[in-house]
């Protein structure tokens, strides 16, 4: 069955580094997917170093936080101050749009929005998406077709914004894979959303013991069920330290009959099937709110 694989690039380290080795563990197999990229400074280490206080330690010691990440990751934004990542990093942002990759906007400061947008106003959330839209001109030299919100941290209320609306569709979301389309102030909007639904390598590991091989066990199982998904790696991990273990899994899925491709093909496959909602909710394993897919008109 199809399955919609999407990148997200969130710090400075994942896009120099991240980036190319996701590219050559990808071209090896013949399989693209949608990078969705982080734009501006990198002040990731403020939100890991906030994950690390005592309530949280244990569990991220126990996932091997500071090897998943790495230590310069941890402390960027903290010490330093985040470098903008477009600027430094253009090139390399450009890698995956070069070899027919799909590529949209993941943030401008990730950090920012994911810790700041329940007390960001309007105005300041519609800053951050057009600010990231505009570096995204800047780097690929057209306007950007698809967003995603930084930590899925996304309720209608983004989806109204101003810099939103000239994006043909978004992944903001987490809920069962079946592509819809939003309701933003009563209204269904053309905007087809399309909802994550397996989780992360990150999430499957908050307080588990779990082993490498028995996390793609388990996401393997998840789609031997005949039915489409969509799968969420980040550059920071599976083009990190877990790159052997992601490459185990691609090979593994590949022979069971399994493609991947980008959300925009997995879109057109799979077309938006009704209308819907983002809401506030939670996922195992994710701290925090998550927008997910609500109820009614599906
Ligand atoms: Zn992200």
């Amino acid at each position: 069955m199809s399955i919609g694989l999407r990148i997200d690039v969130d710090t400075f380290r994942g896009t120099r580094d991240g980036i190319p080795k996701l590219l050559r563990i990808l071209s090896k197999r013949d399989i693209q997917a949608t990078w969705y990229m982080t734009l501006g400074p990198d002040n990731m280490g403020r939100h890991l170093r906030r994950m690390l206080r005592p309530s949280f330690a244990l569990k991220m010691v126990r996932s091997g936080a500071p090897s998943l990440y790495g230590w310069d990751i941890i402390l960027r934004g903290t010490i330093w101050p985040g470098q903008v990542i477009s600027e430094h990093l253009a090139t390399t942002l450009r890698k995956p749009a070069d070899a027919g990759h799909e590529v949209g906007v993941h943030a401008w400061d990730h950090h920012r929005w994911q810790v700041g947008i329940d007390s960001l106003s309007d105005t300041e959330l519609d800053a951050e998406l057009a600010r990231a839209c505009e570096a995204f001109v800047a780097v690929y030299g057209r306007e950007a077709s698809t967003a995603a919100a930084p930590g899925w941290r996304c309720t209608q209320r983004v989806l109204g914004l101003h810099s939103s609306m000239s994006l043909k569709y978004r992944s903001d979301c987490r809920g069962p894979a079946r592509a819809f389309r939003p309701r933003v102030a009563g209204h269904a909007i053309d905007q087809p959303q399309i909802p994550v639904d397996l989780p992360t390598y990150d999430e499957g590991f908050a307080g588990s013991s779990r082993s490498d091989a028995s996390w793609n066990d388990l996401l393997l199982a998840r789609i031997g069920d005949d039915k489409p998904h969509v799968l969420t790696i980040h550059a920071e991990s599976e083009g990190g330290s877990k790159a052997s273990v992601f490459e185990e899994f691609l090979d593994r899925a590949l022979a069971s009959g399994h493609f991947f491709e980008p959300l925009r093909d997995w879109l057109a496959r799979h077309p938006p099937s009704g209308e819907g909602s983002i809401v506030k909710g939670t996922v195992p394993g994710r701290e925090g709110w998550v927008g997910v897919v609500g109820g009614g008109g599906r």
